[in-house]
């Protein structure tokens, strides 16, 4: 055993020199093996002879003794293992890549071993059927083991195994090549598929994936209980024919959408149609597939919003009882104000009234007007809510407003004995509006601005700026704290002040004012300083030429 290394070695320095022609390398190992046969190298009954392996190697290639350099050069540089078994699996010859891989130190080392050493027990049976598949049949096999190596690592390896007649009987020629960096990524994605489908598997929403098509190539069991096909085969069918028809052309453009943008289309509503043909409302996500950079399929998953939707509908109803009871309520009250107020103005106009009984007349009228002013508010509002208040928009001047609302609220500022600032451009350009609802916001401002102030002055202002007509109300009264500033344009916010003024209001003013600029795609905000005054400015979008 000793020698066999030093001849080998001794053959490859005659290599390296040039020395070595094919003949002379036959000759050679044919010497030793000559010598070495007199004298077993080993007592296994399988074991065969090393040198006579190596001998015999171009014969069992099928290469020309001409040859038998190129051969050489060959299998000791390539990085695929090559190994010789007979077929109870003992190693006949091996390469230098068989060493490297399975972490021998030499040749020797493996020569006359049973290769079914190095692959792991759980892939013993299946390395004998395939050797069984070769001796029986002249097929070749290709598999992936698990193995070990000399030293312990466990590695994957692919084998391509074929028969070859070697030293007069059949052998096998396996070639080996080092898999485990492939196996490895094969394992992650495995262990990721398995994670993926049992969590598609649980969903409670449908799952589901379709090919380019709009064929379905996977279903989860939650799809199948919605549409009621738990027992059908549903992988291969359109999922358009899922679909209600008058969704059908939706689905096929968020498809093609997805598709073409390589994006995700998400919370689209359609409808499926269940086995015992009832719809089922749902909620469609599309996310596109992709592979090698090609469109491959899309991703769907599908939401039931039956209960959602049983919801919306209630809440609509409820939504539409309450704002036909506030309609009848509010003209309810409104009807018998009107008579109301109207006695208590002869009342207080006729000159016989004791005067005792005119204050109470009076004290009646303000709280009939204030009652008036509440119900109107409260009208308002619920035709805001439920989109019901009507809107004449038309191209009109706010110069024509503005003055307008000027010219009435003028005694109101005047009588409190405040100065009146009108600082409007002339000539500002036209807006899509409705002029009633307009004056209406700036009346509602401009009493604001009374009841809140005692001295000083309010200021209405209008300018056109670049693409809009800001027009500020400003007073110098008590003033916002800057945390209500936002909040008093919620509906029935009132600042908590000590002096009894909110119960002047209703605390719908502002709410409805910030609805109606709404409607004209306007802003509102307010500015103040406590104690100081507050402004409240207005922007809206002016008509261009
Ligand atoms: P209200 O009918 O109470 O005036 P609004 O919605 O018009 O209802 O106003 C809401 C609240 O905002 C008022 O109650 C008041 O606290 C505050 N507010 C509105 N305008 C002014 C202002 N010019 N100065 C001070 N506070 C104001």
């Amino acid at each position: 055993m000793k020698k066999e290394p030093d001849i080998v070695k001794e053959l490859r320095e005659q290599e390296k020199t040039g020395k070595l022609t094919s003949s002379s390398a036959y000759s050679s190992l044919s010497n030793i093996h000559l010598q070495q046969s007199a004298n077993p190298l080993t007592e296994e009954e399988n074991k065969e002879d090393y040198l006579d392996v190596i001998r015999r190697i171009p014969e069992a290639y099928n290469i020309e003794n001409e040859d038998e350099q190129l051969y050489k050069s060959l299998v000791e540089n390539t990085l695929e293992g090559i190994v010789i078994l007979n077929f109870k699996g003992n190693i006949l010859f091996a390469n230098p890549a068989i060493v490297k891989l399975f972490e021998f130190s030499s040749i020797k080392e493996i020569i006359g071993k049973n290769a079914l050493n190095y692959i792991d027990q759980k892939y013993h049976e299946q390395i004998m059927n395939d050797q069984r598949l070769l001796q029986l049949r002249q097929e070749s096999f290709l598999n992936t083991y698990k193995a070990v190596t000399a030293k312990g690592k466990q590695i994957w390896v692919e084998c391509l195994g074929t028969k070859i007649k070697y030293n007069g009987k059949t052998a096998n020629v396996v070639f080996v090549r080092d898999v485990t960096h492939r196996q490895a990524t094969l394992d992650n994605y495995i262990k990721l598929e398995k994670k993926y489908r049992a969590i598609a598997e649980m969903s409670a929403d449908g799952i589901l994936t379709l090919d380019p098509l709009g064929k379905l190539t996977y279903v989860n069991p939650s799809f199948r209980a919605m549409i009621g096909r738990q027992q059908e085969q549903l992988t291969g069918e359109m999922f358009r024919d899922f679909i209600a028809d008058e969704f059908i052309y939706l689905f096929q453009q968020i498809f093609l959408e997805a598709r073409k943008k390589e994006e995700p289309i998400e919370h689209v509503e359609v409808e499926l149609i269940h086995k015992n043909n009832h719809v089922i409302p749902v909620e469609l996500s599309l996310s596109p597939l992709k592979e090698d950079n090609e469109f491959s399929g899309m991703v769907c998953t599908v939401h039931d919003i039956t209960e959602r939707k049983k919801m919306e509908e209630e809440i609509r109803k409820s939504e539409q009882l309450k704002t036909e009871f506030m309609n009848i309520a509010a003209h309810e009250l409104k009807s018998p104000v009107t008579p109301i107020k109207g006695y208590l103005d002869l009342i207080i106009s006729d000159e016989n009234t004791d005067p005792k009984i005119k204050k109470w007349a009076q004290i009646s009228l303000r709280n009939a007007e204030r009652l008036l002013l509440l119900v109107n508010d409260i009208l308002d509002v619920s035709r805001l809510d439920s989109d019901t208040m009507s809107f004449n928009m038309k191209k009109i001047s706010i110069n024509e407003v503005l003055n307008e609302v000027v010219e009435d609220m003028k005694p109101l500022i005047e009588n409190k004995h405040l100065t009146f600032n009108v600082n409007i451009s002339p000539d500002l350009p036209p807006i899509l509006g409705d002029h009633h609802r307009l004056t209406q916001v700036l009346r509602n401002l401009l009493t604001n601005a009374i009841k809140f102030t005692d001295n000083g002055s309010i200021t209405i202002a209008a300018k056109k700026t670049e693409n809009h007509i800001v027009i500020s109300v400003e007073d110098t009264g008590i003033g916002i704290p800057h945390s209500d500033l936002k909040k008093i344009f919620k509906k029935f916010y009132q600042v908590d002040t000590k002096d009894c003024r909110k119960n002047e209001g209703t605390g719908l003013g502002l709410y409805i004012c910030k609805e109606i600029i709404k409607r004209h795609k306007g802003t509102i905000h307010a500015e103040s300083t406590l104690g100081k005054g507050s402004k409240f400015i207005i922007t809206l979008p002016y008509l261009q030429n």
